[in-house]
């Protein structure tokens, strides 16, 4: 008997459950024959477990996100438990630690415009024509962020404070592989940013990727790679978004990038993320945690009126990164083009002329076209 692909579901709060519900039957229907090999398993998380058992990550729920294959989250927190120490908070609380726990190394978010919302995108129309598809593949344990030394000493004037920005060989090399193995299943185009021009950091970062891809190609890859400084990135992702492909970004500068990018694609509610492991899962893929880029949106919650595409875009990711099912994922993918060229609509991406959808029938309509 083959092994169940497990996923762990954890809904959360706010707009996460009426989001995960249409995404489950999103996933059902693209999964076929080959639902029965899954099990989905739900479980408590964020401000609903604080509320249910008086913590953010209950023991059950790491327990079942340790047994399972990769773990779908929805969002967490809210104005209720604000007032809680930062730690005891829902997001700090449970993101983190489940982040921590499977050294999630990896954070890849993809940006796209779909040409008939380019009305919701802050950038020209003009500059938007040959349409925006690219993947932000961000390092996330490394860099300055965790160098030591970093802290303060001194005193008056020559008080100071430090970090220290560091790289390991291995941390870049893992990076890379996500970054090109993502880019074959794309444009086969990897872009590097560093700032090699005055970090020695980013020297060392420009010359492994360079090794890198020259290895990779050597085994019957054709992956293109460029290297592009930084401060010229964020100019060309204004600029000319749509020369992009794979753009491979170590921490602090994936961090700055990716938030640049995020509003092109006009609506939070558009935008999946997934954050990969260092660990592998029963399958020989990828333990990840796949989740919207966008929080719980208090303001829309219970209305049910919150844009899914962002979740059913995780799972589509989930499919592709944890279990290998590329041809599932691209077709919840077009599905969810085509029902955007057909006019489907909920209010975060809707014009005055559009007739706006709710939740489910936004699901309905990506059904329609699986
Ligand atoms: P938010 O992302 O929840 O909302 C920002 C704005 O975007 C709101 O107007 C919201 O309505 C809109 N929006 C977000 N997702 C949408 C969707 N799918 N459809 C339509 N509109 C959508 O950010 P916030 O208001 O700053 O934070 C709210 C709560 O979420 C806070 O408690 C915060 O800590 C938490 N949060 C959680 C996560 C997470 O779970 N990973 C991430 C960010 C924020």
């Amino acid at each position: 008997m083959s092994l169940k692909k497990k996923v762990a579901v954890l809904a959360g709060d706010g707009i996460g459950p009426e989001v995960m519900d249409v995404t489950l039957e999103v996933l059902k229907k693209a999964l076929g024959n080959q639902y029965t090999e899954f099990e989905f398993q739900s479980a408590l998380v964020g401000g609903a477990a604080i509320d249910a058992v008086g913590e953010p990550l209950p023991k059950e729920t790491l327990s079942l996100c340790e047994s399972s294959d990769a773990i779908l989250f929805g969002s967490v927190g809210g104005p209720k438990w604000e007032s809680l120490p930062p730690e005891k908070q829902p997001e700090r609380g449970a993101l983190l630690p489940l982040r921590k726990y499977f050294e999630l190394f990896a954070n890849l978010r993809p940006v796209k415009l779909y040409p008939e919302l380019a009305h919701a995108s802050p950038l020209k129309e003009d500059r938007l024509k040959n349409g925006v598809d690219i993947l932000i593949i961000r390092e996330l344990t490394g860099d300055v962020y965790f160098g030591q030394p970093k802290g303060r000493e001194g005193k008056d004037k020559n008080e100071k404070a430090y970090d220290t920005m560091v790289y390991h060989r291995y941390e870049i090399e893992r990076i890379a592989q996500v970054a090109f193995d993502s880019a074959k299943m794309r444009k086969n185009k990897v872009t590097s940013i560093d700032k090699a021009n005055v970090l020695t950091s980013m020297v060392f970062w420009r010359e492994v990727v360079t090794q890198f891809a020259n290895d990779y190609n050597k085994q019957g890859n054709n992956v293109q790679l460029e290297h592009m400084y930084v401060d010229n990135a964020a100019m060309q992702l204004i600029l000319n978004p749509s020369r992009f492909d794979v753009l491979l970004c170590s921490n602090m500068f994936g961090d700055i990038l990716s938030d640049e990018a995020s509003v092109l694609g006009g609506s939070l509610g558009m935008l999946a993320s997934a954050s990969l492991s260092t660990r592998k899962n029963q399958h020989g893929y990828k333990f990840g945690l796949y989740e919207p880029a966008g929080g719980s949106a208090p303001d829309i919650a219970g209305k049910g009126i919150a844009n899914p595409i962002a979740q059913i875009l995780s799972g589509a990711l989930m499919l592709r990164y944890s279990f290998g099912l590329n041809e599932v994922a691209t077709k919840i993918e077009k599905a969810i083009e085509k029902a955007i060229q057909n006019g489907a609509r909920t209010r975060d991406i809707a014009t005055e002329k559009d007739r706006v959808l709710n939740t489910k029938e936004i699901a309905e309509e990506i059904i329609k076209n699986l």
